[in-house]
């Protein structure tokens, strides 16, 4: 067979750019590379062609592959086909979408809620209709970078303040308050869990402080949803406060096990981000398996509330053996637990030498976390066995252990105790 894709000279224009930025990459100690799974993702995967147990992905309460949910991502497959060849305000609305996002909203007990294509344009639908070149977005240092783009596109001025910093968001809203003129709408982003961190805000006092000072809030609860709190309705019902949000983001591709997202809210929300929300307006609708999995998936995460309770009881146990064994695991309180080691190279030594012992726990540099942050973002799952997690907890802390020893790497070992 011949080969026709085109040929370019070597060192053409496209060549040289990509060159040079791969190199800054690479001298920054910061490439990255492609993994390749095969099967279901359960506590175990099939990775570059090894059986390992998974600690790095968001399939937190294991319905991924879950029977229900996949026979209705069948049945909705035979039923409506794979795709939706066109946009929600085109071809694309299926019953099967108002289905879900009812459903969403019954159990979050917001007005409405209206199904994006992902967690990223979700974000970035929503700011833009809520802000105006005159307003303020107040966003927290360690937000998502979907809602760090968000912020961007909505042209508003973005102030941030340090992560989780009460005193300096009150400071920063009473600034804005002064100077600004009374129609400046301001709007407070929070995610609900931080991504790279699985700590949860100060949400009770975030939201007084906001609504003292008229703002906005806006949570992005794409790691809460499903986990947190007791119904599952994520870190504002966790601690109590989850009526008070304006604005709730969640995904569909994580404690869901399928594909998407949702914007939760009041009707006239909904309402003016299917009118105005380009990320809404402009793509196609998600397909009719992704929805009916949802769906099913939402189903079975309220009927079996005890998959959240085994997810956060193995957060709890791995935390204390990591801990017992001298590892620092703050400011971690949910299911997402990292190990900072600070140094890129070291991270991704201990992360390459933990998957050749059996165990796949990313190693996670910049820019998806400040510089000199590097670390193992560890995340569980509801149906990991103690075994793996305590054989695990052993791993983490030897190659924690062994990196700090390698000679040239005498700081931010992660390891807390003599080991350092
Ligand atoms: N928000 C947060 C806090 C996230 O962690 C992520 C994904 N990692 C997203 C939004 C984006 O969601 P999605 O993967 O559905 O685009």
């Amino acid at each position: 067979m011949t080969d026709s894709r085109p040929r370019r000279p070597p060192g053409s224009l496209l060549d040289q750019i990509a060159d040079q930025t791969i190199e800054q990459i690479r001298s920054a100690g910061t490439y990255r590379q492609l993994r390749e799974l095969r099967g279901p993702q359960g506590a175990t995967i099939q990775l570059d062609g090894a059986e390992v147990v998974h600690f790095a992905g968001s399939n937190y309460l294991d319905l991924a592959h879950h029977p229900q949910v996949v026979q209705a991502a069948a049945d909705a497959a035979a039923a409506y086909g794979c795709a939706v060849a066109g946009s929600r305000l085109i071809c694309g609305n299926l019953d099967l979408h108002a289905a879900l996002e009812s459903e969403l909203a019954s159990f979050l007990g917001f007005e409405a809620a209206l199904v994006y294509s992902s967690g990223y344009m979700a974000n970035l639908g929503v700011l833009p209709c809520l802000l105006r070149e005159s307003d303020v977005v107040v966003s927290d240092a360690l937000n998502h970078a979907s809602i760090v783009d968000a912020c961007r596109l909505s042209r508003a001025e973005v102030r941030v303040f340090p992560h989780g910093d009460l005193n300096a968001l009150e400071a920063l809203l009473r600034e804005i308050r002064r100077h600004a003129p009374s129609d400046r709408r301001v709007l407070l982003v929070l995610d609900g869990v931080y991504s790279m961190d699985g700590d949860v805000p100060q949400l009770p006092a975030m939201i007084a402080l906001a609504r003292e000072h008229g703002a906005l809030v806006m949570l992005d609860d794409a790691h809460g949803f499903g986990t947190l709190g007791p119904n599952g309705r994520g870190a504002g019902e966790l601690l109590g406060v989850h009526a008070n949000v304006d604005v709730y983001v969640g995904t569909l591709g994580k404690a869901l096990g399928s594909f998407g997202a949702f914007v939760a809210g009041s009707a006239r929300l909904r309402e003016l981000l299917i009118n105005a929300s380009r990320t809404f307006i402009f793509t196609c609708a998600l397909s009719a398996p992704q929805v009916a999995a949802a769906r099913a998936a939402l189903t079975v995460m309220q009927r079996e509330p005890e998959r959240r309770r085994a997810l956060q009881a193995n957060a709890d146990r791995l935390r204390s053996r990591l801990q017992a064994a001298g590892i620092d695991t703050a400011p971690s309180t949910t299911q997402i637990i990292p190990v900072v080691l600070r140094d890129n190279a070291r991270t991704m030594r201990v992360s390459e030498r933990l998957l050749a012992r059996g165990f796949y726990a990313q190693g996670i540099r910049h820019p998806s976390v400040p510089r000199d942050t590097a670390r193992l973002r560890i995340t569980l799952m509801s149906s990991h066995t103690q075994a793996q997690i305590d054989t695990f907890a052993r791993a983490v802390a030897e190659e924690a252990e062994e990196a700090a020893n390698v000679p040239g790497s005498l700081r931010g070992s992660g390891v807390t105790g003599p080991a350092t």
